[in-house]
């Protein structure tokens, strides 16, 4: 194949890295094993990031961003792939290390991918991407922390209408839970309501400082917001209840005290979705696959063109997106 395809690349523009559409080939991408030809991928707050440079994501330049990618195998030179199979990768460096799945064609290596679950299609997939899979090794965290039961005490998503907590509110609701759904925007309660929450919370009561041990409230949480949220949260988290970490959408700084770890016995669970091992992705994937309701997630979905990313990574970086983006790459 010698044609050449549109692709977006993070590359340095007067020292400073910043989102690129570049026309490649073939001959640009990496040696790797397995050739995908990409149908869509997502927009991540990290790829809003990586592409208004407004985080160093890429470790080198020029690079292909993208974190995810979902397709069908082209080519193998790997016996587990054959030309056919529906995959998708999430995370495990492309955007950063490794070239992404911005360009409807893709290498990567072998032990990237996973086998798309039967009972998603690619956009859907997509749909759900890091961020939504993300949400569920939270949601699986804080329940092999097995202090936390369906039905039993109030678990708080904060950044609540945003990709991780869209997928985490639904999610946990349909897996039992009662659900608090904290955020900033007030036009976002129907929806929230509609993936599940019982509560909403709003955003500026967990963002002004608050006392290290504060009324306890919530037997869990998953947080993508850091900063005083995530120490309010920890403060507001009854005795023996664990809040999983996962985002820095408010701040990458914990102005926390160890309080509520040594009078409540709270626990702070970290979730790396990047490099998570394959056994853990197959799990996260699975509870999806078993629980997530297909409506919300198609309520929580739009559908954009490679062409919108400049308008739609400067969004994601001010809180402007409601649920998730899959990008369609062709
Ligand atoms: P989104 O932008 O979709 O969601 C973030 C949400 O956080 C917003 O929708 C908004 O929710 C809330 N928010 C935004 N800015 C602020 C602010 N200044 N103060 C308080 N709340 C704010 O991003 P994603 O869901 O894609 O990602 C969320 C976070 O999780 C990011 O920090 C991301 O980097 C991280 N992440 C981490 C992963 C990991 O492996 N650990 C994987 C995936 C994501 P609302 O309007 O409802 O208040």
């Amino acid at each position: 194949m010698s044609q050449s395809f549109t692709a977006v690349v993070i590359d340095s523009v007067d020292g400073k890295p910043k989102g690129q559409f570049r026309s490649l080939t073939m001959a640009d991408l990496p040696d790797h094993d397995v050739l995908v030809q990409v149908a869509y991928s997502t927009l991540n707050y990290k790829d809003g990031l990586a592409f208004t440079g407004k985080g160093r994501i890429a470790r080198r330049m020029p690079i292909i961003a993208g974190a995810d990618l979902a397709g069908t195998v082209v080519e193998s030179r790997n016996a587990a792939w054959k030309p056919g199979d529906k995959v998708l990768i999430n995370g495990f460096g492309l955007s950063e290390t490794e070239a992404g799945g911005y360009s409807p064609y893709q290498r990567v290596k072998p032990e990237w991918l996973m086998r798309l679950p039967d009972s998603f299609s690619l956009e859907q997939a997509m749909a759900i991407g890091t961020a939504g899979y993300t949400a569920a090794l939270a949601v699986l965290a804080l329940e092999d922390w097995s202090r936390i039961k369906p039905g039993e005490g109030e678990v708080v998503v904060t950044g609540a209408a945003g990709g991780v907590g869209s997928i985490a509110v639904s999610l946990l609701a349909s897996s039992g839970y009662l659900v608090t759904a904290s955020t900033g925007r007030e036009e976002t309660h129907d929806y929230l309501k509609h993936l599940g929450a019982s509560a909403i919370m709003d955003r500026a009561s967990l963002t002004e400082k608050g006392g290290p041990l504060q009324k306890e409230r919530f037997t869990g949480g998953i947080d993508s917001v850091g900063g005083t949220t995530l120490a309010n949260v920890l403060a507001q988290t009854v005795y023996g209840g664990a809040v999983a970490a996962c985002g820095l959408a408010g701040g990458a700084d914990l102005p926390a005290t160890v309080m509520p770890f040594i009078l409540r016995g709270v626990s702070l669970l970290g979730i790396d979705s990047v490099m998570t091992p394959m056994v853990k992705r197959e799990r996260a994937w699975q509870r999806l696959a078993e629980k997530l309701n297909r409506d919300h997630l198609a309520a929580m979905t739009t559908v954009e063109p490679l062409s919108n990313l400049p308008t739609l990574a400067d969004a994601i970086m001010d809180g402007r997106i409601r649920g998730r983006v899959v990008i369609d790459v062709n």
